[in-house]
């Protein structure tokens, strides 16, 4: 019966999104001349997807912090908590060189700058982060503010505090655990019945993005959208299925279809942070891991990890240095590996914000920030891939980690 459910919700999902697309791909070149369309349709189907996103956004800080209050007070020990902590951060920086790598590699390979008419390029770059910011915004100033604007690594480092200090005062402390793991149940359910709604709010997400882009426009930037597309695929066929196959054990198409759900909202709504109630749905319903571990892996995850978007830069740089007819060494391409770690650990989890991020990149490799300008137009086609890869990432890494603990998978 469970079975059933889930395999019709996904079926749902596919199917909303494969009519969204047609309809997109129709709707889209009707509308410069159907008002009809261009004004009642098209922001009809705009507004039933940004619903979709809304409730998305509404279970995320309430999800997050009572899950993450649970899950650190559960574990209770600062010690666990701290190994576990360390072990998430290492495959969290280990997949995202790896990412990076291979697209540097692919933009090696595939050059896909090489003969761009760069003519007109023009960039609105707005002011990277820089690394000490990304530092110091770790630590909530004030906690409430974190929680209301849902400054996520803020609320994940208020939350551990709260967990480990009623843990640690016993009995004290009991009441408010209580309470918390009640509204971390309500917030589960909370999730599942949202998810009820993805294949609606899928459908109108796909069918405006594929209305406002249709197969044409991107025919000039097919070498960058093919090497981005295909960096992603290698980061999950190579390294997320060695993971799974040579720590978890299992095959990788067992983890496949238990994230699937998450890698296609993911790939629709482009908002790891987002989706995120979804992914903590899919790990724990459908792979077992503990609600411990992926209420304090997957929250980090959507902050810091972003394996996808690392790929993005690697390849977006390069193909911004082509296109200016710019030579790269070797020693400036490692350069790039290094920020762009640091621009994807910074990347917040949101549409498009992997676009502002590669400004970082670029400025300090010394590629013109322009560049910006050229990769912007097709972003979002770009953000639909990095984003899956990006929540996939985490949800893989959140499997190993429960692994590695003696969960039962
Ligand atoms: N949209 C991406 C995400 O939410 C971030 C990015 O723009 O690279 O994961």
């Amino acid at each position: 019966m469970q079975e059933k459910k889930k395999l019709s919700l996904i079926a749902k999902i596919g199917v909303g999104f494969i009519i969204g697309l047609i309809l997109g791909f129709i709707i889209g070149p009707m509308a410069p001349n159907s008002p009809f369309i261009a004004d009642i349709v098209i922001p009809l189907l705009q507004l039933v997807g940004n619903i979709f996103l809304a409730l998305l956004k509404m279970l995320i800080v309430p999800l997050v912090f009572s899950s993450l209050i649970m899950g650190a007070s559960s574990i209770g020990d600062p010690k666990v908590l701290g190994r576990i902590g360390v072990k998430t951060v290492a495959f969290y920086l280990g997949t995202t060189v790896v990412a990076i790598a291979i697209g540097l590699v692919l933009g090696n390979i595939i050059q896909p700058g090489v003969g761009m008419a760069i003519e007109g390029a023009k960039a609105a770059a707005k002011e990277p982060e820089t690394v000490f910011n990304v530092i110091l915004n770790i630590f909530p100033a004030n906690p409430l503010k974190a929680l209301v604007e849902g400054v996520m690594l803020q609320v994940i480092v208020f939350a551990l505090f709260l967990g480990v200090a009623a843990t640690l005062i016993g009995e004290k402390g009991r009441a408010f655990l209580e309470f918390n793991s009640s509204l971390a149940e309500v917030m589960f359910k909370v999730t599942a019945i949202v998810m009820k709604t993805a294949p609606y709010g899928i459908f109108a997400l796909i069918a405006v993005t594929a209305a406002k882009y249709g197969p044409a426009v991107l025919a000039p930037f097919a070498k960058v959208i093919f090497a981005v597309y295909l960096g992603c695929f290698l980061q999950v066929v190579i390294v997320y299925s060695g993971l799974i196959t040579g720590i978890v054990h299992k095959s990788p198409l067992w983890f496949l279809r238990g994230v699937r759900e998450a890698m296609l909202a993911a790939f629709v709504t482009r908002t790891s942070a987002g989706v995120l109630p979804i992914s903590m749905n899919n790990v724990q319903n459908n792979l077992g891991v503990s609600e411990d571990v992926s209420a304090f892996v997957l929250p980090l995850g959507a902050t810091i990890n972003m394996d996808g978007t690392a790929i993005y830069e690697g390849i977006c740089a390069l193909f911004v240095a082509q296109a200016f007819g710019i030579d790269l060494s070797f020693g400036a391409q490692l350069g790039i590996l290094m920020t762009a770690t640091l621009a994807s650990i910074g990347t917040a989890g949101v549409p498009g914000a992997g676009l502002i991020m590669l400004s970082m990149v670029l400025v300090s490799a010394g590629l013109p920030i322009e560049g910006m300008a050229l990769v912007a137009g097709i972003d979002a086609v770009l953000d639909m891939a990095r984003t899956c890869v990006n929540v996939t990432g985490d949800m893989c890494v959140s499997t190993v980690i429960a692994k590695t603990e003696g969960e039962k998978l």
